[in-house]
């Protein structure tokens, strides 16, 4: 459930509400890049603005080693927000300190006014308390909004709740919905779909699906590991050794439930451009690698995500930067998007994988965090959240 207050749970009329958000966007020369992420505060700031708060916001972007650095700069993004929103957005270079606390002091409700980034000072990541106090000092109240960043304790995102009263924004809402509650209480049958390159990164979430999900489809490089424990030989795959062990421990917990593909598309090298086989699931000829699922796989799979209450996928189904090994992931893409499911993508790479199929819209929920992501469907609760109040 969840059980946190949000920005409709309290008064914000007059008040100067501090809003971390997350506006870590790529940047090119002359502005903002994919401005997705500057777009999913917009439902928060939009709230906050209409009901007459003063509105400050946050955030970090990128990694600048502990001090200011023009490159990463929230500059260009404060004016791509003004665009957005079609109204004047202030600016000031730094997120603590006089000025900071000038510009705060003179913002009226209903103006907005973006803060320098906040990792520009390297207490930002330590949690620093004089930082966050120093923060929390611009406002009356705090609104986490950043589901990018809330898996981390920094001074933007915990240790500001310390000195000021923490609510959730719109976002944040929506992502812990769709991820935490979804997979908690599922439509059933409950299918999860895990790819991408290795079993050690998701081990966490792999666990947690397997008491909760009633399927798991297996894709992409972590499949070779589970096989190769299985005995079989993979040739050039990529295989992790160290995870042979935990894999072969998961096909026995699974009791039938972990899905293994029963084809697979081979190269004989990793390049767009590499000879291209189809092969049944087995031993990998000497000299070849598995860098797709294969078409029949596909088909398995699709039947058993058709029948799919919710399904939440995390990680492509193959290399899918080369068109050649990308018809995995994107057939399966074009199932989820066909099933009548509550559909949940989890964050990272599968987020470019099913934009890049052109399929975003008919998913039910996109989650914009990756380590956030992948933390709530371990089952975790993530300290951004867990610092903010009760209802
Ligand atoms: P992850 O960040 O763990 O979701 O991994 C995503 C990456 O896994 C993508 O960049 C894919 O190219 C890669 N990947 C998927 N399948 C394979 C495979 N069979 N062999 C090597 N890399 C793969």
């Amino acid at each position: 459930m969840f059980n946190k207050k949000t920005i409709r749970d309290v008064d914000v009329t007059n008040k100067k509400v501090l809003v971390r958000v997350d506006f870590n966007v790529p940047l090119k020369e002359d502005g903002v890049g994919d401005d997705t992420r500057i777009r999913a505060a917009l439902p928060t700031i939009t709230y906050l603005l209409e009901h007459h708060a003063a509105v400050i916001l946050c955030s970090h972007l990128g990694r600048p080693k502990g001090g200011p650095d023009e490159k990463y700069s929230l500059k260009p993004v404060a004016a791509h927000l003004a665009g957005l929103l079609g109204m004047k957005v202030n600016f000031v270079s730094d997120c603590i300190g006089a000025e900071a606390e000038a510009a705060a002091k003179i913002l009226k409700p209903g103006e907005v006014l973006v803060l320098e980034n906040t990792r520009f000072h390297a207490e930002e990541e330590k949690n620093d308390m004089g930082m966050a106090r120093q923060l929390a000092s611009l406002a009356d109240l705090f609104v986490n909004d950043a589901f990018g960043t809330a898996h981390r304790a920094h001074a933007s995102t915990e240790g500001v709740t310390h000195f000021l009263p923490g609510v959730a924004g719109f976002l944040l809402e929506k992502e812990i919905r769709y991820l935490g509650q979804t997979v908690a209480d599922p439509q059933r049958p409950f299918v999860a779909i895990m790819g991408g390159a290795k079993i050690s990164d998701k081990i966490g979430v792999i666990r947690n699906l397997l008491k909760k999900a009633d399927s798991i489809l297996i894709g992409g490089g972590m499949a070779n590991t589970f096989f190769k424990a299985q005995g079989l030989e993979m040739a050039d795959s990529l295989v992790e050794g160290e995870s042979l062990t935990l894999a072969e421990e998961l096909l026995r917990e699974a009791a039938g439930k972990i899905h293994l593909p029963v084809d697979m598309v081979i190269a004989d090298k990793f390049d767009a451009e590499a000879a291209v086989k189809i092969i049944k699931a087995g031993n990998v000829p000497e000299g070849w690698r598995v860098l797709d699922i294969g078409p029949e796989t596909v088909k398995a799979y699709a039947n058993v995500i058709h029948g799919a209450g919710t399904v939440v996928w995390n990680g492509p189904m193959g290399v899918f930067e080369f068109p050649n090994f990308a018809k995995g992931t994107y057939g399966i893409a074009g199932a989820v998007a066909e099933s009548k499911a509550i559909s949940v993508i989890g964050g990272g790479e599968s987020v470019a994988a099913i934009q890049q199929s052109g399929l975003a819209d008919k998913i039910t929920h996109i989650s914009t965090g990756g380590g956030a992501s992948l933390e709530m469907l371990e089952g975790l609760e993530l300290p951004g959240v867990a610092a903010l109040q009760d209802r």
